[in-house]
């Protein structure tokens, strides 16, 4: 065989690899930052950890901000941090000004609180000649009723808003939050043990989720995966990016990922729950995903969170 054939059906191969793989918008929530509040100069360093990590790997990326945290006097450098993402190349949503419940909040405050939230970001976004398209309920809550739902929604697509779901998580805020109390404790050793408990619990999660979307869809549909602005994840870059590679997953933007029909299924879901959508469609579609195999959260972990209290996701 010359060198030259076998150069052909190796790009031949690779190219067939590239037809099948499948595809994943990134999404970050609670920007700037996710976890405890910190000193401007750790903030600025996070954010330029993660960014450059999603640079690396050439992964787009929307960012969902939380702009009670510009609050204060420190508001010009910590909207510096959101302008970083724009510089990267990033998009940004809305994600609420104060990270509200619309379980448990009455609608017109909900609808004042999303207002609120787009002050900074959508002034960015307008002075690069961009718009602030994407909304992400905070807790994945999207109204106790329809009629609440309803009454959210009507007002987010009167303000040029489409809602952002999600069909792929990896729980990372509650290893975040531990990963974070070992830090905080100077526990190096405790901290590596969570990050290598997150790797490995994505590692499974993301091929349960593959496999849940060929039972409801009879294929895998483009995701979208739900991350936050931790330092867990911004330590945690390469190892995400191997593991999608691993997956055969390439990372898109969420407009990409939105264009695949399976978002077209509306799902009819009222109640308290903040469940991701292939949750939600399995109930509309009478579909059962394998929870037998889901992966679990490791205990600790979950005590860990637990102790923090954060209560924000
Ligand atoms: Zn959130």
């Amino acid at each position: 065989m010359t060198i030259l054939f076998r150069l052909a059906i190796l790009s031949l191969v690779l190219w067939c690899q590239r037809a099948e793989a499948g595809e994943v918008a990134l999404t970050f929530d609670d920007l700037p930052i996710y976890g405890p509040s910190r000193p401007i100069a750790d903030s600025a360093a996070l954010t330029r950890q993660l960014l450059a990590g999603l640079k690396r790997h050439r992964f787009p990326a929307t960012g969902f901000v939380n702009e009670i945290q510009l609050a204060g006097a420190e508001r010009p450098v910590r909207t510096a941090l959101l302008i970083r993402w724009l510089d990267a190349g990033m998009d940004l949503g809305n994600h609420g000004y104060s990270h509200l419940s619309l379980t448990n909040t009455p609608v017109r405050a909900y609808i004042a609180d999303a207002a609120r939230g787009e002050t900074v970001t959508r002034a960015l976004l307008t002075k690069r000649r961009r718009s602030e398209h994407w909304y992400r309920y905070p807790f994945l809550e999207t109204g106790p009723t329809l009629a609440i739902r309803r009454t959210f929604e009507t007002w987010l697509a009167g303000h040029g808003y489409a809602v952002a779901p999600v069909t792929m998580e990896n729980a990372d805020w509650e290893f975040a939050d531990a990963y974070d109390e070992a830090l905080a404790r100077k526990d190096q050793a405790a901290a590596a043990k969570v990050r290598q408990a997150y790797i490995a619990y994505t590692a499974a999660i993301v091929p349960w989720y593959r496999r849940s979307s060929v039972v409801l869809f009879g294929r895998e549909i483009r995701f979208v995966f739900l991350l936050h602005a931790s330092r867990l994840n911004a330590d945690s870059v390469d190892a995400l990016a191997s593991i999608l590679d691993h997956q055969h997953l390439r990372a898109v933007t969420l407009t990409r990922a939105m264009a695949d029909p399976a978002y077209r299924l509306k799902d009819d879901y009222a109640g308290p729950n903040g469940d991701e959508w292939l949750t939600r469609w399995a109930g509309k579609l009478h579909k059962t995903l394998p929870y037998g195999d889901l992966p679990t959260i490791p205990a600790d972990i979950i005590a860990a969170e637990a102790r923090t209290d954060a209560g924000s996701r």
